[in-house]
């Protein structure tokens, strides 16, 4: 059977960490602190800015919900963001997307300062994880793919790693990361000829296609290391990822669960870039990942 590469863990020790560094801030007078920009209120935002709303006060970071109507436009997103760049109190940002689709997301992801895109979606984000220099942060759940594979000791370099997915969300981000990492890898996505047999040539096999039951048995070998990002309501109406669990514990070595797996780690992630941004403020070494 598979070992099942559990969220919960490596939270845990993340955690940890987070708390140390926080409680340093704390003793320089500092609270690191997140703006949360919510327009409307759709109930997956509203879930989502709970938990990351929990998370960030159980590790000393303060959280404050900047909110807009619905029917806000982008003038008014905008001016919403001026002010949070403008706030010196405030170290990161994270707009719920997607935006109501009368709000032009580019302006606003290019509006936010990078010293505080703490979820990576500005330009200066992606450049930053083209050239390995410059201001701006990782995008959260692919960086949340990599503390996964890490914490639980895969190694990366020279072997093959196969993402199904080319959004700009998680799958480019997370090639980037993993070619840094001196892993060898191929993007997939719907137009992929015969993506089964690319997928059995993984080393590390990562699906981010949100497709429910998309990976079964036939793209899958021995000895694979995968992660499920899909996040997906089975025709049962149960929360699932793109691969087919019960199929792949019987094949590959190591799998990441829906839920409890890549999920859990994110808002990690999201609280990680926040206190490594107001130590930037401060002055102080971050010793974090790009
Ligand atoms: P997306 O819809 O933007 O991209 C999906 C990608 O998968 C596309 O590039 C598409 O080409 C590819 N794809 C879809 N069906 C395919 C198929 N049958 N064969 C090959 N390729 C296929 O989605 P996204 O924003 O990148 O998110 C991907 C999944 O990850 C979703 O299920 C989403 O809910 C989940 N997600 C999870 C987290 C987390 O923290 N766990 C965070 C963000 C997104």
């Amino acid at each position: 059977m598979a070992k099942v590469l559990e969220g919960k863990a490596v939270a845990a020790a993340m955690a940890g960490q987070l708390r140390l560094r926080a409680e340093a801030l704390a003793r320089r007078g500092v609270e690191p602190r997140l703006a949360i920009l919510r327009v409307g209120d759709n109930g997956s935002d509203l879930a989502y800015e709970r938990a990351a709303a929990k998370r960030c006060a159980a590790l000393g970071i303060g959280v404050e919900t900047v909110t807009l109507p619905g029917d806000a436009d982008t003038q008014a997103v905008l001016a919403a963001i001026d002010r949070v760049n403008a706030d010196e109190r405030i170290h990161g940002c994270l707009p719920l997307r997607p935006l109501p689709g009368a709000i032009d997301d580019g302006s606003v992801r290019q509006r936010l300062s990078a010293r505080k895109d703490v979820d990576g979606i500005g330009p200066a984000s992606l450049a930053r994880l083209f050239t390995g220099s410059g201001e701006g942060f990782s995008p959260c759940t692919a960086q949340a793919c990599l503390e996964l594979l890490d914490y639980y000791g895969v190694g990366l370099r020279g072997r093959h790693a196969v993402i199904i997915g080319r959004s700009l969300v998680v799958s480019r981000p997370l090639a980037l990361l993993l070619v840094e990492r001196d892993a060898t890898v191929t993007i997939c996505h719907t137009k992929t000829v015969d993506l089964p047999a690319l997928c059995r040539t993984a080393d590390i096999l990562v699906s981010a296609a949100g497709k429910a039951g998309l990976v079964d048995a036939s793209y899958l070998r021995p000895g694979q290391v995968v992660v499920d990002v899909g996040v997906n309501v089975s025709p049962e109406g149960k929360l699932c990822g793109d691969v087919r669990f019960e199929q792949a514990e019987t094949i590959v070595d190591a799998i990441s669960p829906v839920p409890g797996g890549v999920g859990s780690v994110t808002t990690l992630v999201l609280c990680k870039h926040v206190i490594q941004a107001a130590e930037a403020v401060c002055g102080l070494p971050d010793g974090t990942e790009r």
